[in-house]
């Protein structure tokens, strides 16, 4: 094992859960190697967070910066990005200050580049001073402030390496996007073929989310100045893709950054989100081994009403058992008549728990890359039902590359019908191709074990990682 042998490091994640869980994860397993982490973020942020007791997210120390302005004209910025992510989906919603990803983006920026040196100087000060800061990709300005400080900069992609690498290209303006009815296929270097529909929905879907196009391109602004870059993948898994970006510069796989199976400590340990009171753990225990569909769509989706009552009913169509995360900001989209025969719906849950459990049949995903790595590295297999972002990318990867899953079909307007999602529910839970899918998903579970475990080669690159902090 590897001695970090106390070599202290900061860790800055994007505030958003999906961000936070692999940057938390990766803490973790430094700590078990002997590294100091402290992890940074703002005081609303930090008040925000539930956190978990568990053994090693406790070793971590918090730190807090305060908000640089913690108020927009329409009330506290983080609320009001929060509130109105419906509203920034589907219509684009603008406060009196922009665009509210926009502000939000700008007003995190202000406030770490206000505060992070101030914490970094006091850390100099004390016996422990901070070597170098593991940063979200989405924050790429923190290298320049890190490097004016003397510390070191690694940055932390947290989408696949096939998506990262299609920013890239569109970065060095070396992917060219045909039209809609061309149907051509998109040619990208060590990529299978892509349709228009294939590719991030910010690429294709143009003009919607201007911030978040932005932030996802300027994660290259400093790439190339970058210490380390490290990918939550690993090398089987995107195995072309991963040579490729490596020939543009090193990278360390460290991936995938879910907690191990094995221990009574399988959470993230930081929260946005209050998790329901464990009852769904004890229904759970009452089914069959795989006869339950799990159903999430992460911490952000929106669906609009009309596809929240076809989801509803095509799950009771399928007539299978099923657990529905169902946010509190989405519950009055239900159909005010649905009857919870067979299902049982949550606000929030402890989704490693679930997937880990028996009985677990399939998941219906939005296929957020947290949530599929979990599900790949617990073998439960996908119904992909991709929203946007860099989810239609990974559906692509889940039904035609690692065949653990199957996609839904959407309307040109990306709607999804109960039939389609009944009927794609049933072809994993009762069809021939269902047991094609589950030794593929069980094949890739073994595969994601291997890479994280001594040997691996996610192992090994943490290990190396590691070594390289303690001597810098
Ligand atoms: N998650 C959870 N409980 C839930 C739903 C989601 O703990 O009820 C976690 C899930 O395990 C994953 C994260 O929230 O780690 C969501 O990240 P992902 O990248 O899948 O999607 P995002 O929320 O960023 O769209």
């Amino acid at each position: 094992m590897a001695s970090g042998s106390g070599t202290h490091i900061l860790a800055l994640p994007f505030p958003l859960q999906g961000h936070i869980n692999p940057m938390l994860q990766l803490c973790k397993t430094l700590i078990t190697k002997g590294i100091r982490v402290t992890l940074v973020t703002t005081v609303f942020i930090s008040s925000s967070l539930q956190i978990q007791a568990s053994t090693t997210s406790n070793l971590i120390n918090i730190e807090t910066i305060p908000d640089a302005a913690a108020t927009t004209s329409e009330g506290d910025v983080y609320q009001v990005f929060i509130n109105n992510f419906k509203e920034t989906i589907t219509q684009g919603f603008t406060t009196s200050e922009g665009d509210v990803y926009q502000v939000f983006i700008n007003n995190f920026k202000e406030t770490i580049t206000q505060g992070l040196p101030r914490l970094i100087e006091k850390h100099k000060q004390s016996s422990y001073p901070a070597k170098a800061i593991v940063y979200d990709s989405v924050l790429p300005w923190t290298l320049d402030i890190a490097h004016q400080l003397g510390l070191k900069g690694a940055v932390l992609f947290t989408q696949p390496c096939t998506v990262c690498s299609i920013f890239y290209h569109m970065k060095q303006g070396t992917l060219k996007i045909p039209n809609e009815d061309e149907g051509s296929d998109i040619m990208l270097p060590a990529m299978p073929p892509l349709k228009l529909k294939d590719l991030p929905s910010l690429i294709y879907d143009t003009g919607a989310y201007t911030a978040l196009f932005n932030l996802l391109i300027d994660q290259f602004s400093t790439y190339r100045d970058a210490d380390w870059r490290l990918f939550n993948t690993f090398d089987k898994l995107e195995d072309e893709i991963l040579k490729w970006i490596a020939s543009e510069g090193p990278i360390l796989t460290i991936g995938p950054t879910i907690p191990p199976l094995h221990t009574d400590d399988i959470e993230y340990g930081l929260s946005l989100f209050k998790p329901d009171a464990e009852a769904y753990l004890k229904w759970l225990e009452t089914k069959e081994n795989g006869s339950v569909v799990y159903v999430s769509f992460g911490s952000l989706v929106t669906p609009g009403e009309k596809q929240m009552e076809e989801i509803a009913r095509g799950l009771v169509e399928s007539n299978c058992f099923f657990l529905w995360v169902v946010r509190a900001s989405e519950e009055s989209k239900l159909p005010p008549d649905f009857v919870l025969e067979k299902g049982l719906i949550v606000n929030w849950c402890s989704q490693l728990q679930v997937l880990a459990h028996p009985a677990i049949g399939c998941f219906v995903t939005h296929c957020g890359w947290n949530s599929t790595l979990e599900a790949l590295s617990f073998g439960v297999p996908m119904v992909a039902m991709a929203q946007w972002t860099d989810q239609t990318t990974t559906a692509k990867l889940i039904a035609d590359v690692w065949q653990i899953g199957v996609r839904t079909k959407a309307d040109e307007n990306d709607f999804v019908t109960r039939e389609e999602i009944a009927g794609s529910v049933r072809e994993i839970m009762q069809e021939e191709r269902g047991n094609e899918i589950r030794r593929n998903a069980s094949n890739w579970k073994q595969l994601a074990k291997e890479a994280v475990s001594e040997g691996g080669s996610s192992h090994k690159n943490i290990t190396e990682f590691v070594i390289q902090l303690s001597r810098s």
